[in-house]
């Protein structure tokens, strides 16, 4: 298989290309197609199978098709996380005008509140940080209105520390109808009852 074979546009084939990514890892090619066709996905795979780029891709495809912010909430359990996922965002992303934002604990809350309010495409944070972001600030939830992917990376780490909590109060923001994508490395009962809430028949991938 090849990254066209998945069906993603010339730019972003061109980009794996670019990136040294010439063919793609069974969860890219298994989750890349049926996100896609707009299922919920829940993937189980290890740090290094490629799952950042599984569910990047398909994103950034739909983003260039209909840009406009915030497209992806992308939830991860530590700070170091959500840089490292900033990286592969813009990176893959390195052709279009893409603007990716990171928000986790540490930082100045007011001054990541007006990064929210300009709406970037794309929104990484801890659990944490934007439960807070959303309850303290009455315009912050107005800008997930129409956003499109809801993304749990290592989902299993995020629900284990304890922050199911924060994740209901987020979810209940976030539009009805979006895409969510949960890339954990073990299942859980947590999973299992999300997987269950899915509204679109979830694709469960494990390797
Ligand atoms: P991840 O599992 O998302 O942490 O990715 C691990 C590493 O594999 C990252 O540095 C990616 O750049 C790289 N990678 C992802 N997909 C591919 C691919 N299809 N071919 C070669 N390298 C890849």
């Amino acid at each position: 298989t090849t990254f066209r074979d998945l069906r993603l546009s010339d730019w972003a084939v061109q980009t794996c290309k670019e990136l040294g990514m010439c063919h793609p890892t069974p969860v890219q090619s298994h989750c890349i197609p049926k996100i896609l066709d707009g299922r919920d996905v829940l993937g189980l795979a290890q740090t290094g199978s490629g799952k950042t780029a599984a569910f990047a891709l398909p994103i950034l495809h739909r983003l260039a098709e209909n840009p406009y912010g915030v497209f992806a909430l992308v939830i991860t359990p530590t700070r170091e996380l959500a840089y490292q996922l900033a990286e592969q965002f813009r990176a893959l992303g390195s052709s279009l005008h893409l603007r990716c934002t990171v928000v986790v604990g540490g930082m100045d809350m007011l001054t990541q509140a007006k990064t929210l309010m300009s709406r970037p495409h794309i929104v990484i944070s801890t659990p944490g940080r934007i439960k807070v972001l959303l309850d303290d600030n009455s315009d912050i939830p107005h800008i997930f209105s129409n956003t499109k992917f809801l993304v749990l990376d290592e989902a299993d780490r995020v629900l284990d520390v304890g922050f199911e909590e924060e994740l209901r109060v987020v979810f209940e923001y976030l539009p009805k109808n979006r895409q969510t994508l949960l890339f954990s490395a073990t299942m859980t009962n947590e999973l299992q009852t999300l997987l269950e809430l899915s509204q679109n028949k979830a694709y469960f991938y494990e390797a």
